[in-house]
């Protein structure tokens, strides 16, 4: 995980109009069509990618034109259970479709009291800007390939077991996104048109 000081800016008739939805509508209101609802989630994965740097909030891996993964604008607390940050930029995190998707993070409850004012809630999971990731979590080695999690607090640990951050899988994936950024200079043409071609067809 990285820690993140900023998330979407959005405007304030914007959310004024998003803020008349009835909470309990909120949710089911997030794939609709209207100019407000598309405009937060236009900004939200705009700014989000920026800020991020096109990478996953939870697995660290490229997302986006980079990375073999897809980019998805991720609620924290899920909107399902918690309907209420449905449109609450802070509560929203780019994640890859792995991290984000059913088998992983889905709709686990990530909230373990909850209060009205959203910062003074208590997470399970380490919150991508309310803590720390540092005081939870550490990548072991040297960086830049410093790409083997391990836990430094419960919530850490939580953190890793629910969101599967430290298998095999990932970590490899983190060692040869590392490796492709540390020798991307030294590529020659042919081989950077190879990549050029392989992310160009993400997404088709
Ligand atoms: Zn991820």
């Amino acid at each position: 995980m990285i820690r993140f000081k900023k998330w979407a800016l959005i405007d304030a008739n914007t959310i004024a109009t998003l803020d008349k939805y009835p909470v309990e509508k909120r949710p089911s209101r997030w794939d609709g069509q209207t100019k407000a609802v598309k405009k937060f989630k236009d900004e939200v994965l705009k700014q989000g990618l920026a800020i991020q740097e096109q990478k996953c909030a939870w697995c660290t891996l490229n997302v986006g034109t980079l990375g073999r993964r897809t980019a998805h604008r991720d609620h924290i607390a899920p909107k399902a259970k918690y309907p209420q940050w449905t449109f609450f930029a802070k509560n929203l995190i780019i994640a890859c479709e792995y991290c984000n998707g059913f088998a992983v993070k889905g709709e686990i409850n990530t909230v373990s009291k909850v209060e009205d004012v959203y910062e003074n809630c208590i997470f399970h999971v380490v919150h991508p800007y309310l803590d720390d990731p540092s005081d939870h979590l550490e990548f072991l080695g040297d960086s830049p390939l410093s790409v083997t999690i391990r836990s430094r607090t419960p919530k850490g640990l939580w953190t890793i077991d629910k969101l599967q951050l430290d298998t095999a899988g990932a970590t490899m994936e983190r060692a040869k996104d590392r490796l492709l950024e540390m020798y991307m200079n030294d590529l020659s043409p042919a081989q950077k048109g190879l990549l050029k071609s392989a992310s160009d067809s993400l997404g088709k």
